[in-house]
């Protein structure tokens, strides 16, 4: 089996290598080609998560876990605040392949998701982009979000303001004119990210102008939430997987409140593999729920793993 290191992934791994591999995976999973099995997510104390993630993507050839989580004292400590891996398995013989760093990995593919979404349900003429959060995955988001719209400028608001130089230099870099906002001023703003690690709605209704599309990222765990449930109920609903946007990803709270039912929320790859409508109005708001499932791991892992072979990278061990 061959060991990836996250040191090299950014030489193996490029953001437009994300969106090809998120977008195939999904489109897989909406022709029952690939499926996630059940998250295993426990919640250790100290906002601390752990879990795992495993499918299997029969077209793509890719079978495997992601074993991780979200460690909100690390940010103190000069580390980020995910941390994973990532184990691939012959689908075959089920004999390991690799272990692959998943912390880039992880921003990449969630930053494609959310950009596919935006590429796909936002307006055509969407113009201001919006972010709600500025911690580590944010300036990834942003990063991909830039690739799928000629966007004029960004607005964000995050709850600690001081985090959000980063996410300016961020808008700098790829040529966008940034400004800090409050929530009520998102109303401008034509499609919303929300990437943050929220247990309580900050964005509601009332924030959000008609003809929105949100790629609500943050909630990924039970009990997290970034969205006022009634949103949910005025949009047209989207996810990676049913399944888990409505036990661990935002829907949970509209479903809990009884305001959405699991058949109002259609899998993006549906909407990828030609089987379902998207934006069927300007002043509708849709809303993808973007939970990160295995599957999109299990892709951008099988594209380090083809590229460290090709190159003669990483560590090879006998297992
Ligand atoms: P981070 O720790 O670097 O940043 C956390 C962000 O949340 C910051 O903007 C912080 O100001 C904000 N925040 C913290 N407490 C808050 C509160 N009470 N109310 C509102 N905002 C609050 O984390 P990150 O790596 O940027 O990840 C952000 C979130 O996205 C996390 O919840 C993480 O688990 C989640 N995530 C989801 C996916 C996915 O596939 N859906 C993938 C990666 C990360």
């Amino acid at each position: 089996m061959l060991i990836i290191p996250e040191a090299l992934i950014a030489q193996l791994v490029s953001a437009e290598d994300a969106f090809g591999a998120v977008e195939a995976c999904l489109a897989s999973a909406a022709r029952g080609e690939a499926g996630n099995f059940p998250v295993i997510r426990e919640a250790l104390g100290e906002g601390r998560q752990y879990g795992f993630k495993s499918g299997i993507d029969r077209a793509g050839g890719q079978m495997g876990v992601k074993a991780g989580g979200y460690f909100p004292g690390n940010a103190a400590r000069g580390m980020i605040n995910h941390q994973s891996s990532i184990f691939l398995f012959d689908p075959d013989s089920g004999r390991p392949l690799a272990m692959v760093g998943g912390n880039l990995l992880t921003a990449l593919r969630t930053a494609a998701a959310a950009a596919i979404s935006i590429d796909r349900l936002a307006r055509p003429d969407a113009r201001v982009l919006g972010i709600v959060g500025a911690g580590h995955q944010a300036g990834y988001q942003l990063r991909a979000a830039a690739r799928v719209r000629p966007w004029d400028r960004v607005i964000a608001w995050n709850l600690h303001p001081e985090m959000l130089s980063r996410l300016e230099d961020v808008a700098t870099d790829v040529g966008l004119p940034f400004e800090a906002v409050g929530l009520d001023a998102m109303r401008q703003a034509d499609a919303i990210i929300t990437i943050t690690s929220s247990p309580a709605a900050s964005l509601m209704a009332a924030h959000v102008a008609p003809g929105t599309h949100l790629a609500c990222m943050g909630t990924d765990t039970k009990g997290k939430q970034e969205v006022e449930p009634a949103l949910l109920a005025q949009a047209r609903l989207f996810t990676d997987e049913v399944a888990q946007s409505i036990s661990i990803g935002e829907a949970q709270h509209a479903i809990a409140a009884g305001l959405v039912q699991p058949e109002d929320i259609t899998p993006l790859g549906a909407l990828l593999a030609g089987q379902a409508e998207g934006r069927q109005s300007q002043s509708e708001i849709t809303l993808f729920d973007g939970t990160g499932v295995a599957l999109q791991d299990l892709a951008v892992a099988g594209v380090a793993l083809a590229r460290a072979r090709a190159r003669s990278l990483g560590i090879s061990v006998e297992v």
